[in-house]
């Protein structure tokens, strides 16, 4: 067995990133200054999206993109139960409702048929959307055709939970890159939190069109604008206009220097992650028990979560106890997510019924996600996938193990 612990998820900070927040804390400029704004134009050129906003947060970033789209009291919007809680917090911080619409049973992300099915029903209880969120659940990207064309006929903006999906592509376009599609009014988030594929320990980035960014700037300082100076030029650069009771989501410099040494790096990081997985996915493709993550042919996977399934029918324990026994050999291990309509909070107000998503309800209660971070090195992931597969063959259901010894199930 393992002799330490093996934590689920471990940043990888080197000699570049420290020494550039070092560069900036001598520099005499440590908030929002020159690194953010060169994070900014390198990250919107690395994901070839027309402009880019760098907050204090994906989650700053979501908010952010409702505001900057004027979602108010009284609008809608449609989203998966199967995301982080901040995800649709936000809805309620600008006082929208909530549609939740189930999940797809292989890639877990929204199931952009039963949007539409929703849709084409009308039953959304008198409510009319005016966005979609998608959320590209663990790097790998949702069917965004498939949702773009719900959009333009529905007359949807589209606000993307990218926090996973750094970098992802979709059917050859880089995940970011869609906010520069004319016909659609889209926006794309990012997390930089510490666990996340690019961290610069806390931040996230806002991606999009330039005239959308400008109202999402606005409300991410202050909402202070500077049009301002222009136009009372003479009078100095002390002066500005408060256009509307904004937030601080500001990035600083500081977490911008390890940025921009991270997104460097990011094409290695994320080439050993996809290594790791590999080794995951043929190690346990064989077992009946376990169920490998999806991933389509037209998408290229940013394996931020490595979620495994298990086939709890084959197996004699439960996912809670699964994690519990991986813990006691040592491995780290995570349920990427509570769906949301399980959380008291939004239980008691939308008066939700664990049943009234039946994917998300059933994966949650059998998704494991295992240790998968570029720090990892080979012996790390030998022993996850020990500790795994000698667990599996440990709990197999008794009917099962008989069957899978070449007996007769009815044998004694
Ligand atoms: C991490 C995460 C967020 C929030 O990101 P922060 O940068 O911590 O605000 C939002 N959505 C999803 C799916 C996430 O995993």
């Amino acid at each position: 067995m393992r002799k330490t612990f093996l934590p689920f998820s471990v940043p990888l900070i080197g000699q570049e990133e420290i020494a550039e927040v070092v560069d900036t804390l001598q520099s005499e400029w440590i908030t929002t200054g020159p690194k953010v704004k060169r994070f900014e134009q390198e990250f919107a050129a690395f994901v070839g999206a027309p402009d880019a906003v760098a907050v204090s947060s994906c989650t700053a970033a979501l908010h952010l993109s409702l505001l900057a789209l004027d979602i108010a009291p009284g609008d809608a919007v449609i989203t998966t139960p199967l995301t982080f809680c901040s995800g649709v917090h936000v809805l309620e911080h600008v006082g929208a409702r909530l549609i939740l619409v189930d999940v797809e049973p292989d890639t877990l992300n929204l199931d952009a048929e039963a949007v539409q099915r929703s849709l084409d029903r009308g039953n959304l209880g008198g409510l009319h959307p005016k966005a979609i969120m998608p959320v590209d659940l663990y790097g790998h990207p949702c069917e965004l055709e498939a949702l773009f064309e719900i959009a333009r006929e529905h007359e949807l903006a589209v606000i993307e939970d990218a926090a996973h999906a750094l970098p992802a592509r979709y059917r050859g376009a880089m995940i970011g890159s869609h906010s520069s599609l004319q016909d659609l009014t889209m926006l794309t988030s990012f997390s930089f939190y510490a666990t996340k594929n690019l961290t610069t320990a806390e931040g996230g980035m806002l991606v999009g069109r330039p005239d959308i960014l400008q109202r999402a700037r606005l409300w991410a300082l202050h909402g202070m604008s500077r049009d301002a100076w222009k136009r009372y030029g003479s009078e100095g650069s002390w002066f500005y206009e408060v256009v509307c009771p904004g937030y601080k989501y500001n990035m600083t410099d500081l977490q911008a220097a390890i940025g921009l040494h991270q997104l460097r790096k990011l094409t290695d990081l994320h080439g050993r992650r996809q290594k790791i997985a590999q080794q995951y996915n043929k190690a346990f493709a064989g077992f009946d028990e376990l169920h490998i993550p999806a991933e389509r042919e037209h998408v290229q996977h940013a394996w931020h979560v490595y979620a495994l399934q298990l086939n709890l029918e084959r197996l004699n324990i439960s996912r809670n106890e699964f994690i519990s026994k991986l813990r006691l050999r040592n491995i780290g291990a995570s349920v990427h997510f509570i769906p949301i309509h399980l959380h008291q909070y939004y239980r008691k107000k939308y008066g939700y019924k664990p049943e009234d998503f039946p994917v998300a309800l059933r994966e949650y209660q059998r998704l494991v996600s295992l240790p998968l971070s570029p720090k990892m090195n080979d012996e790390d992931v030998h022993d996850v996938i020990h500790a795994v597969t000698s667990m599996v063959r440990e709990h197999r259901a008794s009917r099962f193990l008989a069957a899978s010894r070449g007996q007769s199930v009815s044998a004694p």
